[in-house]
């Protein structure tokens, strides 16, 4: 039942958070004016607004213009609610439950921005670093503050070291601050102990998905891929599993017995 609810209350900030992905990189405003076809600018009624269901009602066309709707607006809500009840289903009633589905929340708009814009909004990042600590410091975390803090310090510090030093090496910027400062965060929510499997696992991802991506579109050309989104991948995974893939980690390498 509990379970239902977050859920519900998941896939409605997958909607919100949909709003934010097409809104905030083109500088429009939230909340006016209220949502319309990109296409033809026709409004798009209340019934239209219904998380998964109206994408199923209106046949992933708009009522007027037909131009198809982003198969990303259902996807971002399912994803939503899905991560909304894992942190329910992992924490269970309680505190930590409240801080984790902020966490979780700002997550889901900074992973499609990212994607598709290639930066990170300061709203969500920098903000997120003040929530975390502040969950950390008002003990809803199972973290104390200076876990929290030094988590956003190395977090943020780490990577702008790297980034850095990428950049005077090559001249090239492989890495934006808006990376730096989503680490950061994530360093703030789950506290520097999950620094190292994040960047590790993040790392990983990313690579074996650059070189897919090379594999299929050809050595010459040069992509774009953001980091944000593998940060973010490795984050969640931290905060699901992370106690579990640690401990499978440090039995495989013999660490554990
Ligand atoms: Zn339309």
């Amino acid at each position: 039942m509990a379970g239902g609810m977050i859920f519900l209350l998941g896939l409605v900030w997958g909607s919100f958070s949909n709003v934010c992905i097409y809104r905030l990189p083109r500088d429009e405003s939230l909340w006016w004016p209220s949502s319309h076809c990109p296409a033809c600018g026709a409004p798009i009624p209340w019934w239209g607004n219904i998380p998964l269901l109206s994408y199923v009602l209106l046949g992933g066309r708009c009522r007027g213009c037909r131009a198809r709707i982003s198969l990303r607006y259902p996807l971002v809500e399912l994803l939503s609610g899905v991560l909304f009840l894992g942190v329910y289903l992992r924490c269970g009633w309680h505190w930590s439950t409240a801080a984790y589905l902020v966490f979780v929340a700002l997550l889901v708009p900074v992973i499609f921005i990212d994607l598709e814009h290639q930066i990170i909004p300061d709203r969500f990042s920098l903000g997120g670093i003040g929530l975390g600590f502040l969950a950390a410091f008002a003990g809803l975390l199972p973290l104390s503050w200076s876990d929290s803090l030094a988590g956003a310090l190395a977090g943020g510090g780490s990577l702008w070291l790297i980034a850095e030093g990428y950049y005077r090496f090559t001249g090239r910027e492989g890495m934006g601050g808006g990376d730096v400062k989503l680490l950061a965060m994530i360093g703030a929510f789950l506290g520097w102990q999950s620094l190292l499997p994040v960047v590790l696992v993040s790392s990983a991802v990313g690579a074996v998905a650059g070189l897919a991506l090379m594999a299929v579109g050809g050595r010459g050309r040069h992509y774009a891929i953001p980091f944000g989104p593998f940060l973010a991948f490795a984050a969640l995974l931290y905060l699901y599993w992370g106690r579990e893939l640690v401990r499978a980690y440090l039995g495989w390498i013999g660490a554990g017995g």
